[in-house]
């Protein structure tokens, strides 16, 4: 098979392989040009705009809430709803749970319910969810789609049901990790907005009435409300991350000061020990960006610190080396096999299935073209950074 060095942006050490991302003539990635962008953002001024926003959607005579804000239970959601107290607002919190919530992820919802507010949780009949977690596994190599879909669905249904319109979300996920340049400096999502980057990727929800025995009827939180039920609210989303400057580290350090909890070691796949707590599938889910892309979360998250500052760019490549990518044996200490369980796989099948999303373009592979594995299952890349 050719292959080809992968090429990796000069700033940070994101390679070319990941969706969306460019980089250009200067070898420097658009997730980089824009935050650079960011020294020259009037913060102030957009702190002001937040607060007009808000204010104009405000109950006026408090009957009723003035705005959702969408919560897991994790770093970000703390910060965004002691914010919204902190300037006065009344906020429901709308939870989608994950997929399989972890014990840690669950105290942590607890915790922040105590920061003083209503709370509503929307949780997938299991039986359903389960059957959905295989059939996005096997067809697009993402266990992960119905969470990835009803974070998004659920909270403008609830917009819809309590007749709250406006919606605050935390971070445009397209601002820091690299989009279309038209969308960067989005600060509101939309229907497009999901169907484009809300992790679709291939497979809608239509498509799966008829497998497994699935009927319309079990996919309601999957279905985005309609545009009239919309308009009716005049529901509006905006994202928090574009009017503050937003870093999950500091996020991370405020939400623990108000109590969430974090575990004594980094995160199996992961470079920190602050998120991605509560969903015990999250490994899998990253492994497979990692089969598919060449690249998963100590990644992302090395060129989140490292354009803080926070690392040299020799000192990314190195830790990305040591501990991106790995075999997902345990995630939140919760073993493979317990998982796969969950969806009625086991572990050679799960392999079968790895083997076929691996781009064997991105992995070392032998003379017969045969992936590479370590003892533990591991892949090697073709190379770490780039190439002259
Ligand atoms: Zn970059």
């Amino acid at each position: 098979m050719q292959q080809r060095h992968i090429r990796y942006c000069r700033k940070c050490v994101m390679p070319e392989t990941k969706p969306d991302l460019r980089i250009d003539e200067g070898g420097v990635c658009n997730a980089c040009r824009s935050y650079e962008n960011r020294k020259i953002v009037d913060w102030d001024q957009r702190k002001k705009e937040f607060l007009s926003v808000v204010e104009r959607y405000r109950s006026k005579d408090g009957s009723n809430y003035d705005c959702i804000i969408p919560v897991s239970g994790g770093k970000d959601s703390h910060y965004q709803v002691m914010k919204l107290l902190e300037l006065g607002f009344n906020p429901l919190c709308v939870n989608a749970t994950t997929c399989q919530l972890s014990g840690i992820g669950r105290r942590n919802i607890e915790n922040l319910k105590k920061r003083g507010v209503d709370y509503v949780e929307i949780t997938i009949n299991p039986k359903v969810r389960a059957k959905i977690n295989r059939i996005g596994l096997l067809q697009v190599g993402d266990m992960s789609w119905p969470e990835h879909l009803t974070i998004f669905t659920i909270p403008p249904r609830m917009a819809v049901q309590f007749g709250v319109p406006l919606l605050i979300w935390g971070e445009n996920p397209q601002n820091e990790y690299g989009g279309p340049a038209s969308d960067m400096e989005s600060n509101v999502l939309t229907r497009r907005w999901l169907e484009e980057f809300g992790g679709l990727i291939g497979m809608r929800v239509t498509d799966l009435i008829g497998q497994d025995g699935l009927e319309a009827k079990h996919l309601i939180q999957f279905t985005y409300p309609s545009d009239e039920e919309l308009r009716r609210v005049g529901v509006t989303g905006v994202f928090m991350g574009y009017y503050f400057p937003w870093d999950g580290y500091h996020n991370a350090l405020f939400a623990q000061a108000h109590g969430l909890e974090t575990l004594p070691i980094a995160i199996e796949g992961s470079l920190v020990n602050y998120e991605n707590l509560d969903n015990v599938q999250t490994g899998i889910h990253d492994y497979f960006k990692y089969l598919k892309f060449g690249f998963c979360r100590v990644t992302d998250l090395a060129c989140l610190h490292l354009r803080r500052g926070r690392l040299s760019r020799d000192e990314a490549i190195s830790i990305v080396k040591q501990r991106d990518g790995k075999f997902p044996w345990t995630y939140l200490g919760y073993p493979i096999q317990d998982v796969l369980k969950q969806i009625d796989m086991d572990l050679e099948e799960f392999i079968r299935i790895c083997d076929r999303f691996t781009n064997k373009k991105l992995f070392k592979c032998d003379s017969r073209g045969n992936l590479v594995k370590d003892r533990h299952g591991n892949l090697t890349k073709i190379n770490d950074d780039n190439v002259d």
